[in-house]
């Protein structure tokens, strides 16, 4: 089955068109500056309908004649309807749109994404996969805010979590790794790129993950800040801080890049090694942070069976691995220092034979992962 997978935002729109069977991928791209002027002062690419043009140009050679079987994209926000993938109809569509007030910057342009396959191959199957899915297992302790009642049923704040679709795959890659059946794993999954989440995982369903009502709740991330005390918003919009100025404070100029002054975990690792004591500081910083959360999950889990690093930071630094993982020394964990600088894009355990927990770095493959499920879900409504 031919599966065209679309991350479709606001100005951007990112393809990848996979044999799912043959897990290839046969071509992949992204469309940018949608709805913006051409760099060279030209029209450019004015919206989502004409950036699918130029996607379908691009899909041509690839297909050689063959057709596209259905199309699956990448939803942010599945509130608390959607706990699987879902075949989109006009309700579901009308559905995830009901949502956009959850994420504001990324529903809106899922369903533009939506709307325009269906206008350009209206025959065409369309699957939606959710990043907040894959926690919709968490038991209420673990979702509820300790916030009175109306703020939850009236405005839906609760912690909902995200990455879901990656935390998923990458936890039964693991569970596959250490030869245990993906039902009966326990174990804690470390999402580290310019997003960042931990998810607690027992018996192959999440059970906590660190982010919550948004994505800028738990890790110190790129440019997010993760957790603070929320008396600080309160402060600061005492102070005079408009609320969009929080919020750009918050999501765009915090985390990595206010503690180290960048938010790429690379340009951190080499400024430290040069003795840039900001650039420690971020490292510190967050991997303490990161380690505190593995201690906490470990209890959530009641006994993590593996520690898994995953996404740019997880399965590239050496460096931060190191960090963290030097931290989880009560826990019994020891880093193999050989296994951890090796760089390969395939799984791997990285500790010591002794170590009392294997720590594994799995690669994450998003795209995969939802041309998969979108085969599935296509497959048992043609059967069903
Ligand atoms: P992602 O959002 O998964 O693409 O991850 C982005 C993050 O991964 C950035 O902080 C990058 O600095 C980091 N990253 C990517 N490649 C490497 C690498 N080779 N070594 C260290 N960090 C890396």
């Amino acid at each position: 089955m031919l599966v065209l997978v679309i991350n479709s935002g606001s100005s951007s729109l990112k393809y990848q068109l996979r044999d799912v069977a043959a897990g290839d991928v046969l071509v992949q791209g992204i469309v940018e500056r949608i709805g913006f002027p051409a760099e060279d002062g030209g029209p450019g690419i004015p919206n989502h309908e004409a950036a699918l043009e130029l996607v379908d140009d691009a899909l041509r050679g690839a297909l050689a004649g063959r057709g596209i079987d259905a199309v699956g994209h990448r939803v942010v926000h599945g509130g608390e309807r959607f706990a699987e993938p879902v075949l989109i109809d006009n309700e579901i569509t009308r559905a995830i749109e009901r949502l956009n007030p959850l994420a504001p910057l990324h529903n809106p342009a899922n369903v533009v994404g939506i709307r325009a396959i269906a206008e350009k191959w209206p025959e065409l199957p369309q699957v939606a996969v959710f990043d907040t899915a894959y926690h919709r297992t968490m038991p209420e302790h673990a979702w509820r805010y300790a916030v009175p009642d109306w703020l939850y049923t009236r405005h839906g704040i609760r912690r909902y979590g995200f990455h879901g679709t990656s935390h998923e795959y990458v936890a039964g890659r693991a569970a596959a790794l250490l030869g245990v059946d993906a039902e009966a794993f326990d174990g804690v999954i470390l999402h580290l790129g310019n997003g960042a989440s931990a998810t607690a995982v027992h018996g192959g369903k999440s059970v906590d993950t660190s982010m919550g009502f948004t994505p800028l709740e738990g890790l110190v991330m790129g440019t997010r800040s993760g957790d603070i005390d929320p008396s600080i918003l309160v402060y600061l919009g005492r102070q005079g801080l408009s609320p969009d100025e929080i919020d750009d404070l918050l999501n765009r100029e915090s985390g990595l890049k206010a503690l180290g002054g960048s938010h790429d975990m690379r340009t951190l690792v080499d400024a430290a090694e040069r003795g840039d004591a900001k650039a420690q500081r971020a490292l510190d910083v967050a991997s303490y942070r990161l380690a505190k959360y593995v201690g906490a999950y470990h209890v959530a889990v009641g006994g993590a069976k593996a520690i898994v690093f995953t996404a740019g930071i997880g399965e590239n630094s050496t460096a931060f691995r190191r960090l963290v993982v030097d931290r989880l020394g009560a826990l019994g964990v020891a880093l193999d220092e050989d296994a951890n600088a090796v760089r390969s894009p395939e799984p791997r355990i990285i500790s010591r034979a002794d170590s009392a927990i294997p720590v594994l770095v799995v690669p994450t493959d998003e795209e995969r992962a939802i041309a998969e499920a979108t085969a599935a879900v296509v497959r048992a409504a043609v059967a069903g």
